[in-house]
Formats: C-alpha cells, structure tokens, sequence
C-alpha cells in the first residue's frame, strides 16, 4: 500500500490511482478552514462538531472532484492512443502520469480540455444539488452551502486551469493551437511557456496586492500557487525540449562508456582505479564480461577487507540490469530509467555490454547550456 510518499488508493481503468501524503496535510487544513470560517458563518448556533463534519465533507468532495478532473484527462489519453500509468494527487491537485506527449495537435487540445470541461459539468451538478436542496429543504443551510461551495469550487478549477500558461490546461490548449497553426512543436512549448511565466508573475502580483487589500490566506495561498505554477512551467519546458533533445539521439551517444576491471582484482587496487569517478565498471573474466561492480561498493565494505576482498565477489551479475542495444534510442533508456530509477541501463552492442546509463548521465547531458530553463521572455524563434 505505502510506495515512497504516496498511497495506492486503487486503481480505475488500468490506472494507478495514489496519494500524495502532502494531499493529507492539505485536506487537514481545508477541513479546518471550511470548519472554522465558512459553516459558522452560515449558521453560527449550530454545534462544532458539525462544522467540522461538514468541513471533512467538503474536503472529500473537492477530493473527488480533482480525481474526476485528471480521470477526463486519462480516459482521453487512453482513447487517443497513450498510455497513462497512474493519477496522483498531490498538495496543489492531480498529476496524470501520461507517459508520452500526444502525437497531434487536436488530441493535445481535446486531453486539455477534457478536465476544465469535467470540472464545470461537476460545478452545474454540485450547484444544482444545492438549488434542490434549497428548494425542497428550506432550512437546511449548511447542506445548501456544501454543496454551493463545492460546486463553486470546482467551477474556479475549471477556470483556473483554462488560464493560458503551460502546462496548466489552458496552456495545454494553446500550446495545442499554436503547434496547429506553425506545425512546430518547440516553438509552440516555448510560447506556451511564456504564457506560463507571466500568468505565474501576474498570480504572485496579485497575491501581494490580496494580502494587503483583501485577506492575508488567500494571497499567501496565490502567491505559492505563482510560485508553483512557475516552477511546473520551466520544468514541464525542460522536460519537453529533453523529449526533443533524446529523440534523435542514440543509447549510445548519451551512455558513458564501461571501463573494465578484471574480477581478481582487489578492492584495494579497484579503489584506485575508481579514483577517477567512474561510477561502474564491467567486471571481466579472461577477456569476458560477467558482471557490473559499482564504485559506491567501496563505501559499505570496511578498509581492511579491501586487501582480501576481489572485485567478482561485489559484483552484480549481467542479467540483473535492463539492457538496451546501442542503436537503439535514448528515449528508450529514459523510459526505462523512469520504471526502475535506481538500476542502470546496460548498452549492448555486438560484442556485449559497452556502456551504462544513469539519470546522471542523462542530467549531464541535459545540463549542456542549450538545455538550461530558459528566461523570461527568451524565445528560441
Ligand atoms: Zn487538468
């Protein structure tokens, strides 16, 4: 069930639904805050209990509501072809984990759209309920302001996430509108991703202004959301030129090579040969790899077994890394890092195992100056 910092809640057509635990303190306190500020205020005689009662309510269907949200974008994704490994929601709402980018254009605006239009469908029902309850249930006030308050809610999702800045929604879409129009898929990022960073400035803008003029919460809570907002943009751009930057490439041009060692070799003498920072070595037997030995090995054997310990005896067998050939491409590698981020991917050639590929050596290759996250208002054209 617990997987790092996150909770298996199940799964929905195929697709990992979990939990961030910063979701738990965020769900704390909305609780609170609807508990101790929007239900008193509606009907101050009634007890605390129910106040919180109806805030933990609240809390749990603005939950849900976010769970439908980023489920619309799943459902779509999958029908248009991608695959979605899992949903995860988190501090500021839901994360879809789609593993690839769409191939067109329009599947990219019809995935943008779908949550915005799931949130505003949710915001109808959720504000209708509470009409209905109005009208059948005259004194029910609190149930009213539930259900208003959830279904207003959700109509602020939608429009929040159509705002125009990579990679919320809105930007998704323009960036969809844009790439139509150029049939240029970098531009469009680098565009949508302006659009990101002034919607992310005008948010902290208006934070500050909020939090002199109107209420100190909601402008610290804006204000993070600029940050935030911010942050995903450069990232979600890095990430996109990395898609681009890996999709020409071979395994082999960002693998670094295999320095071999030869399996009785001792830990004493590996050391020195490890002083040069590789990472891994191939382990070889009579001219024949049998095996990876890590520099890290170093670390957990104590110094005076270093002068009788061998290098086959800490080295890992072959058949235990994911392997890849040398043509084939780097995109590939990076998928199968992000499965299994702490085991090394092997490049093979004819002859056997020739190079490794760690996320440092994807890192290293991203960290070249054309791959830094760009500034405000830098456009590459
Ligand atoms: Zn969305």
């Amino acid at each position: 069930m617990f997987k790092h910092d996150e909770i298996l809640l199940g799964k929905i057509l195929g697709i990992e639904i979990t939990l961030n635990y910063s979701w738990l303190l965020i769900l704390a306190i909305f609780t609170v805050y609807l508990a101790l500020t929007v239900f008193p205020a509606v009907e101050p005689t009634k007890p605390a209990a129910l106040f919180f009662f109806m805030g933990l309510s609240g809390s749990i269907l603005i939950f849900g509501s976010i769970l439908l949200h980023e489920l619309a974008h799943s459902v779509v994704a999958v029908r248009g072809g991608l695959a979605v490994k899992k949903i995860t929601l988190f501090l500021f709402g839901g994360a879809s984990r789609i593993s690839e980018e769409p191939g067109t254009p329009q599947l990219e605006i019809r995935m943008a759209l779908s949550g915005p239009v799931a949130s505003l469908v949710l915001g109808f029902i959720f504000i209708n309920i509470g009409l209905l309850v109005q009208h059948y249930y005259f004194n029910a006030h609190l149930t009213i302001a539930l259900f208003t308050l959830v279904g207003l809610t959700n109509i602020t999702l939608a429009i929040f996430n159509l705002l125009p800045g990579f990679p919320l929604d809105g930007g998704r879409v323009l960036r969809g509108i844009l790439w139509l129009r150029s049939r240029d898929l970098k531009k469009a990022t680098t565009q949508a991703t302006n659009g990101g960073e002034i919607i992310a400035y005008l948010l902290i803008a208006a934070g500050i202004l909020e939090i002199f003029f109107i209420s100190f919460f909601g402008g610290i809570w804006l204000i993070l959301i600029g940050f935030f907002l911010r942050q995903m943009a450069r990232w979600s751009y890095t990430q996109t030129l990395a898609n681009f930057a890996l999709k020409n490439m071979t395994a082999m041009e960002i693998a670094r090579p295999l320095v071999g060692v030869e399996n009785n070799l001792s830990l004493t003498d590996f050391s020195e040969k490890a002083m040069n920072h590789e990472k891994f070595f191939l382990v070889q037997k009579g001219g024949h790899a049998i095996g990876i030995i890590s520099a890290q090995i170093l670390h957990k054997v104590t110094a005076d077994e270093w002068a009788i310990r061998r290098v086959g005896d800490k080295s890992l067998p072959l058949g235990s890394f994911s392997r890849i050939r040398s043509g084939d491409a780097a995109l590939e590698a990076l998928k199968i890092l992000q499965e299994k981020p702490n085991m090394p991917v092997l490049v093979y050639d004819q002859d056997g195992p020739v190079a490794i590929i760690t996320f440092d050596e994807i890192a290293g290759f991203l960290s070249r100056p054309e791959f830094k996250p760009l500034n405000f208002w830098q456009s590459d054209g």
